[in-house]
């Protein structure tokens, strides 16, 4: 197979692979099947490196970040939560310091809070507004 890149061929090798992306900084396989262009060094992975690669990223992710989860009861139904998070959708919701939100009156209330309400309210979640096209910051 030709190179993508330049035109010129690859070499199968077995080895360790680095990755690096921005959440989660660098992380390591220590043995897997690449190709690798002889000229530019342009890399290619097959599908088995690739879930290799994806399982490390998410161990080292939620290594990073210290990520565990529980279980417990809220408004009578069994959720999971990140421990980190547990509790803390109020002060991570946009909605809480926008204008157009009004919990007291669904018919004034923002259209989209509302949608998202029910969402939440049907299927047992908790969903913080993290970006909203609509914001109107509450002074
Ligand atoms: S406009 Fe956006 S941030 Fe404001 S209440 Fe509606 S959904 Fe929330
Ligand atoms: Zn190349």
């Amino acid at each position: 197979m030709k190179c993508l890149e330049c035109g010129s061929s690859y070499a199968r090798k077995v080895g360790p692979i680095v990755a690096k992306d921005k959440v989660v900084g660098k992380y390591k396989i220590p043995n897997a099947e690449y190709f690798e262009c002889k000229n530019c060094g342009d890399r290619l992975y097959p599908f088995k490196t690739c879930q290799l690669l994806d399982k490390e990223r998410l161990k080292t992710m939620k290594k990073r970040l210290n990520m565990k989860f529980e279980k417990y009861e809220h408004h009578g139904e069994n959720v999971w939560v990140r421990s980190d998070l547990k509790g803390k959708h109020r002060e991570n919701c946009l909605c809480m310091v926008c204008k157009k939100l009004d919990v007291m009156n669904s018919k004034k209330n923002c259209p989209i809070a509302n949608a998202v309400f029910k969402n939440c309210k049907k299927f047992n979640l908790v969903t913080p507004m993290w970006e909203c096209p609509k914001f109107d910051e509450k002074k």
